[in-house]
């Protein structure tokens, strides 16, 4: 049996899944680098819109504490932490098998910079929102019908981040600001630029069996 809820709050919603931890053998949760770190493979990208969110928080030192750590590669609209990716077991692995996939095998040897013992380490507000709706195939299966609202509340949060990370985009353009360079500045852009909070739909609990 699983559960899964969505909780919303101060504009940013995560799905809750109650066998996330306990997910061996799911494609995505598998590692050949011995981490168990159920699917965070990723490396966390923060769009302008993720930092907004996280300004308005109050949670600013968050941001400065990616801008200065050392695995993050900053461009003019993102910051993205870099986890680790064993890219001379990956390389050993393409050659040894030649596996139908339909998707990219290096996240069975990649884990996010984030991950800890017992998961995520740092609260939902503080990660970026590919992390809070992300679900895996073999929940999102098992779901069955159910799952479309909360795909379709998905959607469109997506659309809604994207619209006004755009929108910040054409603010920093307008302004002729580099993110980069000026990071005191972009953050002081980013916190005055007024923008309407998210409007969720509630959505019922998903009871599943695995
Ligand atoms: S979404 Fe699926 S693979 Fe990821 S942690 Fe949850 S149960 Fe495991
Ligand atoms: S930030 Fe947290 S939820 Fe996102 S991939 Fe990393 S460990 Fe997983």
């Amino acid at each position: 049996m699983f559960t899964l809820s969505c909780e919303f709050k101060d504009n940013i919603p995560v799905f809750h899944c109650d066998t996330c931890g306990n997910c061996k053998n799911f494609i995505e949760s598998t590692s050949y680098i011995g981490i168990n770190r159920g699917c965070c493979w990723y490396f966390p990208k923060y769009t302008l819109m993720d930092i907004k969110n996280i300004i308005n928080i109050g949670k600013i030192d968050f941001i400065y504490s990616l801008i200065k750590n050392a695995n993050s590669k900053i461009s003019q609209y993102f910051i993205e932490v870099q986890g680790f990716y064993n890219s001379i077991k990956h390389k050993v692995y393409c050659k040894n098998n030649n596996p139908q996939l339909d998707f990219d095998s290096k996240l069975f040897f990649r884990v996010c910079p984030f991950v800890g013992k017992k998961g995520c380490t740092i609260d939902f507000q503080l990660r970026p929102h590919p992390c809070n709706l992300y679900l895996c195939r073999e929940i999102i299966k098992k779901s069955g019908e159910s799952y479309k609202k909360y795909s379709r509340e998905r959607k469109d949060y997506y659309s809604y981040c994207n619209y006004f990370n755009n929108s910040l985009k054409y603010e920093f353009m307008d302004k002729d600001i580099h993110f980069f360079k000026d990071f005191s500045k972009s953050l002081k852009i980013i916190k005055a630029f007024n923008i309407p909070a998210y409007e969720p739909i509630k959505l019922p609990k998903i009871k599943g069996t695995l």
